[in-house]
């Protein structure tokens, strides 16, 4: 059968010369006689591969000896409660952008352990936009500021972070981490669950200023706290190793490329593509105007609801799949993450014209 153009928003596509390396080393990784996933993590070999891993992490991301990078388990979600258990120690509040469902989680935990400003929102417009922080006065008293870089429920993407002085900026870049050339700089944490745009489902990257880990709240279990995992080099327990091996090979296929600046060139090309034609056309519509629109998840409407599931049965027989839009937006999603093809949004276009002018 042919490999289809997944347009899924998690677990997403990868790109396939990293799944035909895999498949290559699956019996026999380097003369080690076995599989990465049957290997101890405790083994050489493995902790080449966890080594190398972190080292082109920083290279693609340029983070400085500043950061401890952390491989966990646990997805992002779990870092909706681990930041708030470590970063409200002696201040116990902290301030969080509402930029849709994923903030929402991220309020409801750290409610828990502390107390929660929402300091601006976008709820009023369901989430189609990224509020304006410009005139924002952060907390000095807050341990942090919480963000979600890219929304990946509404499609909408800051296009510039807010400057939060000596606050540490707190980042969910989940469904954008390594589609665009960011600093790290700028953050005093990142994570990101892996299945978008970075290897399998199981692994969630964390980037942590050194400064940050320390003494978390006393409730908070030893595997939630970053200390365990800075000084373990993330072998405190078992990581997940085969999905660290995936992301080793991702990092690889991104520096081939010619990393974040020629990944980011060709994530603009293919969001461009696709909203140009959706701006231009009288059955779709994009639910998110610019300078808000997110380069990976890219939600649109038809005219005339009656038709979407016809669009999604031609969609699926045409070879693109999981088109269908998050409940809460309706209509159509498409998520173009890093590992999706130009010829993949190509096709999509083509296939929408085709359906638009049947439709007319
Ligand atoms: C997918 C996603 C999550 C949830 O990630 P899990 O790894 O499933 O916990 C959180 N935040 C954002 C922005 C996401 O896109």
């Amino acid at each position: 059968m042919a490999r289809v153009y997944n347009f899924s928003a998690g677990p997403s596509m990868l790109p396939e010369p990293v799944l035909k390396k895999a498949a290559e080393e699956m019996l026999d990784y380097r003369g080690s006689g076995q599989s990465v996933m049957e290997m101890s993590h405790r083994s050489k070999v493995f902790d080449g591969i966890i080594v190398e891993a972190e080292a082109l992490l920083r290279t693609l991301l340029n983070i400085s000896g500043n950061y401890h990078v952390l491989f966990l388990q646990g997805g992002a979600s779990s870092q909706f409660a681990m930041v708030p258990l470590n970063l409200m120690v002696t201040k116990r509040k902290c301030d969080i952008v509402n930029t849709g469902q994923w903030s929402k989680k991220a309020i409801s935990e750290a409610k828990r352990y502390g107390t929660v400003r929402i300091v601006a929102s976008s709820e009023d417009r369901n989430f189609t936009y990224i509020p304006d922080l410009t005139g924002v006065t952060f907390d000095p008293d807050a341990a942090y500021v919480h963000i979600t870089s890219n929304n990946t429920i509404f499609g909408t993407r800051y296009r510039t972070f807010p400057d939060t002085g000596a606050i540490p900026l707190v980042a969910d870049m989940s469904s954008n981490i390594l589609s665009e050339v960011i600093d790290v700089n700028q953050f005093g944490l990142i994570y990101a669950g892996a299945q978008k745009n970075i290897a399998p489902a199981g692994l969630t990257i964390v980037i942590i200023r050194k400064d940050l880990v320390g003494e978390p709240q006393e409730i908070t279990p030893t595997m939630f706290t970053y200390k365990t995992h800075a000084e373990g080099r993330s072998l405190y327990n078992t990581p997940p190793c085969y999905c660290v091996y995936i992301a080793k090979l991702v990092f690889e296929w991104l520096i081939d490329l010619g990393g974040l600046p020629a990944m980011q060139k060709i994530n603009e090309t293919k969001a461009a593509m696709l909203y140009d034609y959706l701006d231009g056309s009288k059955l779709f519509r994009p639910t998110v105007a610019e300078p808000h629109r997110s380069l990976m998840n890219v939600p649109f409407v038809l005219s005339n609801p009656g038709i979407d599931e016809e669009f999604l049965k031609k969609s699926v027989a045409a070879g693109l799949v999981n088109l269908k839009g998050h409940r809460s937006v309706g209509g159509m999603r498409a998520s173009i993450f890093n590992a999706m093809p130009v010829d993949g949004v190509k096709k999509l276009v083509e296939f929408m014209k085709t359906f638009e002018m049947e439709h007319r």
